[in-house]
């Protein structure tokens, strides 16, 4: 009997994280209200159309609360999005728009309120938290762990839980000239047809030098239908630029690029009424207004 006793606070004694590991989860809803909007719809490539993770309608200042034990690792804005991100070993949920209530570092548990949600910027129709879920640079279902799937929180044999980078959404200019067209609804110039435009763009002559926003590595230089040349360049998990209808690319896919670095020349290649730069910022795969990080 004692030795039982013995063996029962023993384990009670564990840290925190050998007992998570032991005892596989799933995830807990974010929100106490949980109607589900767009679903998870994976991108082809990396840089791809798609929607990396799930939308749950919910309304202005409704708490966000933590889906499972965890690190916040990063809380603050990409590009422009305020978003919280909270380590739980193996893989990451990440919360936007969200206020946060929490900081960098802080240990949460299972429904610790992380933050209230916020009304915008929001890809929605009306308010939702976009939730995501990472294991590395691949994107998963959050609904898999939410429909009572199992979830292993830590493995303790695996590589520690990548630091936070410290980048938030400050971009630099990628060329000077005027903003001739900004982010939002339009009734495009070639097509006639009214949706959004998906970037900013820069008035340039053809053949300007068009910077990095900011460090990163290049992903893609490829030519991109309506894009035409374009490259593609990741600053950190989750956030991406891109620099659209070049003339000409200056770098290669794995390319490391320091902010400000000349990653190509503008020209008017792909759909494009002439020569100018369409310049993105995407968050979780969403483009999001430039003009709010540069
Ligand atoms: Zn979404
Ligand atoms: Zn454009």
């Amino acid at each position: 009997m004692r030795h039982r006793l013995l063996a029962l606070s023993l384990l009670i004694c564990l840290p925190p994280t050998a007992a998570l590991a032991a005892s596989p989860e799933s995830w807990s809803w974010p929100l106490d209200d949980h109607r589900l909007g767009a679903r998870f719809d994976p991108p082809a490539s990396d840089y791809g159309p798609g929607h990396r993770g799930i939308d749950i309608a919910a309304g202005v200042g409704d708490v966000v609360r933590a889906v499972a034990p965890g690190r916040v690792t990063f809380a603050g804005r990409v590009g422009g999005v305020p978003v919280v991100t909270i380590d739980h070993g193996r893989e990451r949920s990440t919360y936007q728009p969200v206020r946060a209530r929490v900081r960098v570092g802080d240990a949460v548990h299972a429904r610790e309120v992380i933050g209230t949600l916020l009304g915008s910027p929001s890809h929605c129709a009306g308010t939702c938290l976009h939730l995501g879920r990472r294991a590395g640079k691949n994107y998963l279902d959050p609904l898999d762990l939410l429909g009572g799937g199992r979830f292993r929180l830590i493995d303790p044999s695996g590589p520690p839980p990548a630091p936070p980078t410290g980048m938030v959404g400050s971009l630099r200019r990628p060329v000077g000239g005027p903003i001739t067209s900004p982010y939002g609804m339009r009734v495009h110039p070639v097509t006639g047809v009214r949706k959004l435009h998906d970037g900013t763009d820069f008035g340039v002559p053809c053949g300007t030098p068009v910077h990095a926003a900011a460090s990163g590595t290049v992903i893609g230089t490829g030519h991109s239908g309506a894009y035409g040349k374009r490259v593609v360049v990741r600053h950190r998990p989750g956030l991406t630029t891109t620099y659209n209808h070049l003339s000409s690319q200056s770098v290669s896919p794995g390319d490391r690029v320091a902010a400000g670095r000349v990653v190509g020349r503008s020209g008017t290649t792909g759909l494009s009424t002439g020569c100018h730069l369409h310049f993105m910022v995407l968050v979780d795969g969403h483009p999001v207004d430039p003009q709010a990080s540069v």
